[in-house]
């Protein structure tokens, strides 16, 4: 044999990639090593259509029989030129598969015809896997970043949604911010806020979001969720009819989040939440870790804001209430009279004042003893809240005096009130420790503005003098402020 084609033979032999040629009957003519052992077998006689069985050839997606017409080998002896196709060998030299990259071409002879071909064979099954992992190592960190970039944007919320909270002056207000920041800090996703009613019996559904509907769960019974059962965060998985609250309806998609909302001493109320379903379960898992932290910090927020506000509101209550009768303060109406002084001169309305204080309580006192005396300012405090109107301010001036700011009331109608509470007065039975307590009665002064005076100090004092005037008048009685009667210095 030629040197030359001996040389040639065994360059071809030990090289890395594998090389195969076949005449133009698609017989071997030449098969070396690295084929071989990329086909796990030698040479075949059998025919082009049974090469892909014969060296278990298969696409590239590891599963489909690759079709025989269509192999590098037999478009070469088509005269057809193929460049890298992706095969997938599955043979007994490799029982889990490896990618093969095989490149064919025809041979001719020197007329320019078809007299073979050759394939160049590469597996490329670790540069697949590099490509793979690398793809997935990319996915990976996309995600934490997402991730990352989410749960920043939620403590920016959450931090948002708790110095909002801690700044409501009303429960209104609380929950208008919850719903907001709820959606907020889970985009697309519904939910709600439930509240225990003041009986502690059931819950009302104070707050919702992301389409809840407006009339789900009006009124929730504290047994109806594992949640407040349990006093605990509880997670209701879409598919599961295991532990599924009773306030969530069977076709519930996805999955939800129940979670009690603390107080100091009682569980407040209940943090509910619905996520749809994701589709990836790996995901689904970091998601729900994140889910769950992300509604405990809420609901743990929300418990300290209505606690806060809870505690807020009955300060102020404290601050313009009267304790005993429940009416507001002295504090309270010399800080709104003059408000509603300015408001009546701008409307040009007429504000009366009645000035009311109980006949000879003292003499009461004597005889029935101070907590009778005490019931009977509460009763006849009832009675003063019964009689006026939502926009009048009935307030405790002090000791058995009351006043009565009756805005948008010509002084005519400001009389008949002062007479109905007379006759109210008169007619008011008081049982005190089982036993009726005598009648009572009182006196009232009225005064109005702007036909007496124009302004609060003022005011006040011309239904003072009114007062006097009725005590001094047999008591019983209301007087109308006038200038120059009786007891009445000139305002
Ligand atoms: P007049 O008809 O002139 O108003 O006689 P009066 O006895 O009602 O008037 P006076 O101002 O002399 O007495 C007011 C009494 O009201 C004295 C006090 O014992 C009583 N009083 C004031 N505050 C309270 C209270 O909080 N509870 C009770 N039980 N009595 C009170
Ligand atoms: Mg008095
Ligand atoms: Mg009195």
């Amino acid at each position: 044999m030629d040197g030359r084609i001996r040389v040639l033979e065994s360059v071809i032999e030990s090289m890395g990639d594998g090389v195969a040629v076949v005449d133009e009957h698609g017989k071997f003519v030449l098969m070396n090593a690295a084929a071989r052992r990329l086909y796990g077998r030698g040479p075949t006689d059998g025919p082009v259509e049974q090469w892909a069985e014969i060296y278990g050839v298969l696409r590239a997606d590891g599963v489909t029989p690759f079709p025989a017409d269509e192999l590098p080998l037999a478009r070469a002896l088509r005269g057809e030129a193929t460049d890298q196709i992706e095969l997938f060998f599955r043979n007994i030299a490799h029982p889990d598969g490896i990618i093969v990259s095989s490149t064919g071409r025809p041979l001719r002879d020197a007329a320019g015809r078809v007299c073979g071909g050759i394939v160049v064979l590469r597996d490329i099954s670790a540069q697949k896997r590099a490509e793979v992992e690398m793809r997935d190592t990319n996915d990976r960190l996309n995600r934490l970043l997402e991730d990352q970039e989410r749960r920043g944007q939620q403590s920016r919320v959450l931090a948002e949604m708790s110095s909002l909270l801690q700044a409501t002056s009303a429960v209104d207000e609380l929950y208008a911010v919850i719903a907001d920041y709820m959606e907020r800090l889970f985009p697309g996703q519904a939910g709600a806020f439930f509240a225990y009613s003041a009986s502690r019996d059931d819950l009302e559904q104070k707050s919702w979001w992301g389409g809840f509907a407006a009339d789900e769960h009006p009124l929730m019974k504290p047994e109806e969720c594992w949640g407040l059962r349990r006093g605990r965060a509880h997670r209701v998985d879409g598919g599961t009819t295991r532990m599924r609250c009773a306030h969530i309806p069977p076709a519930l998609g996805g999955s939800a989040l129940c979670v009690p909302v603390l107080g100091p001493d009682e569980t407040l109320g209940l943090l509910h939440v619905r996520f749809r379903a994701a589709g990836d379960s790996a995901r689904e898992h970091v998601l729900w870790e994140e889910r769950e932290q992300v509604t405990a910090t809420a609901a743990e927020y929300l418990g300290l804001a209505l606690v806060n506000l809870r505690l807020r509101l009955a300060l102020q209550q404290q601050s313009i209430r009267d304790p005993l009768t429940g009416l507001f303060n002295r504090r309270f109406l010399e800080e709104t009279l003059p408000r509603e002084i300015r408001r009546a001169q701008r409307k040009r309305s007429t504000l009366c004042v009645l000035m009311l204080d109980i006949d000879n309580f003292k003499t009461f006192n004597d005889r029935y003893g101070h907590a009778a005396g005490d019931n009977v300012l509460r009763e006849f405090s009832g009675l003063l809240i019964d009689n006026i109107r939502a926009t009048d301010i009935a307030s405790r001036y002090g000791g058995e005096e009351f006043t009565i700011v009756l805005p948008d009331s010509p002084v005519a109608d400001a009389r008949k009130k002062a007479e109905l509470i007379l006759e109210k007065t008169r007619a008011l039975r008081v049982t005190f420790n089982g036993t009726g307590v005598g009648p009572i009665s009182t006196s009232i002064g009225l005064a109005a503005c702007p036909e007496h005076c124009d302004n609060a100090q003022a005011l006040m004092r011309a239904a003072d003098q009114a007062l006097y005037a009725a005590k001094q008048g047999g008591r019983a009685r209301v007087e109308i402020f006038t200038r120059g009667t009786a007891g009445a210095a000139t305002v």
